[in-house]
């Protein structure tokens, strides 16, 4: 009769309607993470105008605004300290457990939380261009990114709606014309085809394993900025670090001067320095303090000129000065024999003690020399050190366990290279030294004829091989996230990130091949049985023989719902990784 067919339209729109209740809920809660990350952006500020604190909302700070932030409160938008000094639990942004120490001049980040000290900061970033907004909307891209697997799936759909229908109409015509049970069974069996065959769950196995495994990246400091790299993780054969910044801490020291014959150490390093000044490099920087740190007055520079991988030129008054590497001051036609290349490394400290500079010292390995020349003529040679970083040589180990090959790719000289390289646990022969920022990305192309490259840099000169590298990983600071390069950031200053999201990545795609695997079971298995293939076993109980629609529609929400758990279980396994 006619009420069968109600209370199975009723039925099945109950089950339809409570599957995708419970896929809400589950959904929602899978995008937790990013919504905990918004939660973090402070309403209100105190701001100092015309001499008055006032209580604003954070929309309505400016840039240049004085921010006075009291122990304990969050930190309304980015910063640079003006004065006070305190720790900054920086934990949301990066995942760094410990809270660092803020004083004049270090940047702060909106969202962060302020610890024991009154800080007064003037604001650098406000509103969507704040660090915590960047990486709330990186999150969000990586999130509505389609993963390459979600292309096939796609695909897969877009045939199965069709095959879907014809299976439904050749249901309904077998069941009519060869069999004797009516237009109602052979309805009911078509129906049952239709709905349980429904490719919900093969529409939920991909996104909701990608919000869940970037959410959870996200929360411990490393942003994926779309799916693709997420997936590329698990086909890495070759990790590729730079040396300067990645390797190591990136904040060398100057440890000894060579100056030529007849040039005082103070001039060498004063023309030096005076160049520097005008350099961001982090080698520049250590020139700078150390001159700095002597009390040497610095003339300013005009005219500088970055030339990468190479070194920098100035004008100091009149005269042109050149800074770099011993292969591009002989280009430039510079006599280099008043200092042998290694002179620079037997000369001991120079500040404490000239008695240090017995010649009889072995080289230093690890050491970077570079060479100062003013007007064409060599004045000589300043050595720095960069520490390596503590983590490094346990996660070059744990990459090699995982049976990845290795690489350190830098610009530096050969000796410094493989006396890092030494010391981190990378192969000599996987070193790839006085490589131009031109040549990296070459320099990783070649690598990708072994398989798929990861290439980690601090993302300020290793753009273009960042960009060439299947997964280019950026580690940059809280409050410097527009990598543009890089497919994945390490906000923490943390080479223990990489592995973590390696983890993550991979234990997304497992989820995702998990969830292909359980959605496509389903209607693999439930198709014919809905189709009536176990009808003619009559020792069978009815209510399988016979699939009704409405538990048809059951097993579909139940699918759906098995898919989205599935996912979820990922952010406990991703908080582990
Ligand atoms: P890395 O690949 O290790 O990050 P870079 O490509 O930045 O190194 O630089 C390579 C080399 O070029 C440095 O080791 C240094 O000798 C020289 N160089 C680059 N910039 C400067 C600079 N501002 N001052 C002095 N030397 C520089
Ligand atoms: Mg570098």
């Amino acid at each position: 009769g006619h009420h069968v067919y109600f209370e199975t339209a009723a039925a099945i729109v109950t089950l339809v309607a409570l599957g995708r209740l419970l896929e809400a809920r589950a959904r929602a809660r899978a995008g937790e993470a990013l919504r905990a990350l918004l939660s973090l952006r402070p309403r209100k500020a105190r701001v100092v105008r015309d001499g008055l604190e006032l209580e604003l909302p954070a929309e309505a700070v400016k840039v240049r605004d004085t921010v006075v932030v009291r122990p304990g409160e969050a930190i309304p938008v980015d910063g640079r300290v003006l004065d006070g000094e305190s720790s900054v639990d920086e934990s949301m942004l990066t995942g760094e457990s410990l809270p660092v120490a803020r004083g004049p001049g270090d940047n702060v980040a909106g969202g962060t939380i302020n610890g024991p000290g009154l800080l007064r900061i003037a604001a650098t970033r406000v509103g969507a261009a704040t660090a915590l907004s960047q990486i709330v909307r990186l999150v969000r891209a990586a999130q509505g990114s389609k993963a390459p697997v979600q292309a096939l799936v796609d695909r897969i759909a877009a045939v199965f709606v069709p095959i879907v229908v014809a299976l439904a109409l050749l249901t309904f015509g077998t069941w009519l014309l060869f069999t004797d049970h009516g237009l109602s069974h052979a309805l009911m069996r078509a129906v049952a085809v239709l709905v349980i065959a429904c490719p919900c769950a093969l529409g939920l196995a991909t996104p909701t394993a990608i919000v869940v495994g970037t959410g959870a990246a996200a929360q411990r400091g490393i942003l994926f900025k779309n799916s693709a790299a997420l997936e590329r993780v698990r086909a890495l054969k070759t990790v590729v670090f730079d040396k300067t910044g990645t390797l190591t801490v990136g904040r060398p020291v100057v440890q000894a001067l060579a100056p030529a014959p007849g040039v005082a150490e103070d001039e060498l390093l004063t023309v030096a320095a005076a160049v520097e000044q005008g350099s961001e490099h982090p080698l520049a920087r250590a020139i700078a303090a150390a001159a700095k740190a002597k009390g040497l007055a610095l003339a300013q520079p005009t005219g500088v000129r970055a030339i990468g991988g190479r070194g920098v030129r100035a004008l100091l008054g009149a005269v042109e000065v050149w800074i770099g590497t011993r292969p591009w001051l002989a280009s430039q036609g510079v006599d280099l024999s008043p200092v042998p290349e290694d002179m620079p490394l037997r000369t001991g400290p120079s500040d404490p003690a000239p008695s240090a500079m017995s010649s009889g010292t072995p080289p230093k390995p690890g050491h970077t020399v570079v060479w100062v020349a003013r007007a064409g003529h060599l004045l000589g040679a300043i050595s720095l050190a960069d520490e390596l970083r503590p983590e490094a040589p346990a996660v070059v180990a744990a990459l090699r366990a995982q049976g990845l090959r290795v690489a350190l790719l830098t610009g530096d000289n050969r000796a410094t290279a493989a006396a890092i390289a030494a010391r981190a646990g990378i192969d000599p022969a996987d070193v790839r030294a006085e490589v131009l920022p031109a040549d990296k990305a070459a320099t990783i192309a070649d690598l990708q004829r072994h398989g798929p490259v990861a290439m980690v840099g601090d993302g300020v000169n290793d753009a273009p091989a960042l960009a060439q590298a299947d997964v280019g990983v950026a580690i940059g600071s809280g409050t410097d996230v527009a990598v543009d390069a890089a497919d994945l950031t390490l906000l923490r200053s943390d080479l223990h990130g990489l592995l973590t999201a390696l983890t993550i990545g991979r234990r997304t795609v497992a989820t995702i091949h998990r969830n292909l695997f359980w959605a496509s079971a389903y209607n693999v298995l439930l198709i014919p049985i809905a189709a009536g293939a176990l009808y003619p076993f009559t020792a069978l109980p009815d209510w399988l023989r016979a699939l009704h629609p409405a538990l048809a529609a059951g097993a579909m929400a139940l699918s759906s719902v098995t898919v989205v758990l599935s996912s979820l279980s990922l952010r406990r396994t991703a908080r582990t990784a």
